[in-house]
């Protein structure tokens, strides 16, 4: 998803729970995965090429370095591992079929409103049809250039992070529903944290 659009959910999902100081943080460790060198050899920051099981192990692995961070006082070593592991949540519903899978329930019949999307559906989830978009490089970054965007689009496979991502309302009707969906997850992400945590862990998360 392109940074104003992370930071958006982070605001919604978060701005009641975390205090500025605590939430600045968090949006920076969440942006800055997608700096030139978190693109590179990252699949895993963002649910890229299809690198379902790695990602999530990567969230894993973020969750994990929470708690022993507040243990020894590095607070902000807390924050941006929870602002690292909301970026791949969050991505997971922009560069997934995800969303796709969910609408296509209602073939037929007009879907709910995006806010009612559910983004842990645990059929859907575990579904051998989910696919995440392959980046084909160099065709994928010349398609970033908007010149050039509708030229080489039709040379890339559909399979592609190109045809497939959700980054930005620019992609459609669908972004609404990534969108609402990385808000619920990342709220999910935090209460997934704050349940390991003692109460006063909690608010040293938060920042409040
Ligand atoms: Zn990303």
């Amino acid at each position: 998803m392109l940074a104003a659009h992370h930071r958006n959910i982070l605001v919604q999902a978060l701005g009641d729970t975390f205090g500025p100081r605590a939430l600045g943080v968090v949006v920076r460790a969440n942006l800055r995965q997608d700096n030139l060198r978190g693109q590179i050899g990252h699949d895993e920051y963002h649910f890229d090429n299809n690198a379902f099981a790695e990602s999530r192990a990567y969230i894993e692995t973020n969750r994990a370095i929470i708690r022993p961070a507040l243990e020894s006082g590095h607070i902000e070593k807390a924050w941006a591992a929870f602002g690292r592991l909301t970026h791949t949540a969050q991505d997971f519903y922009a560069h997934s079929n995800y969303i796709t899978m969910w609408l296509s329930r209602f073939d037929g019949r007009t879907p709910p409103a995006p806010p009612e999307v559910d983004p842990l559906d645990p059929e859907l989830l575990a579904s051998p049809g989910l696919r995440s978009g392959v980046l084909y490089y160099p065709l994928e970054l010349l398609s970033y250039v908007p010149a050039l965007k509708r030229f080489i689009l039709p040379l890339i496979p559909r399979d592609s992070h190109a045809w497939m991502n959700l980054d930005s309302p620019e992609q459609g009707p669908k972004f609404d529903y990534a969108f609402e969906a990385a808000v619920k997850r990342t709220r999910h992400e935090f209460e997934q944290v704050a349940a390991r945590l003692s109460p006063q862990q909690t608010t040293a998360l938060t920042g409040k």
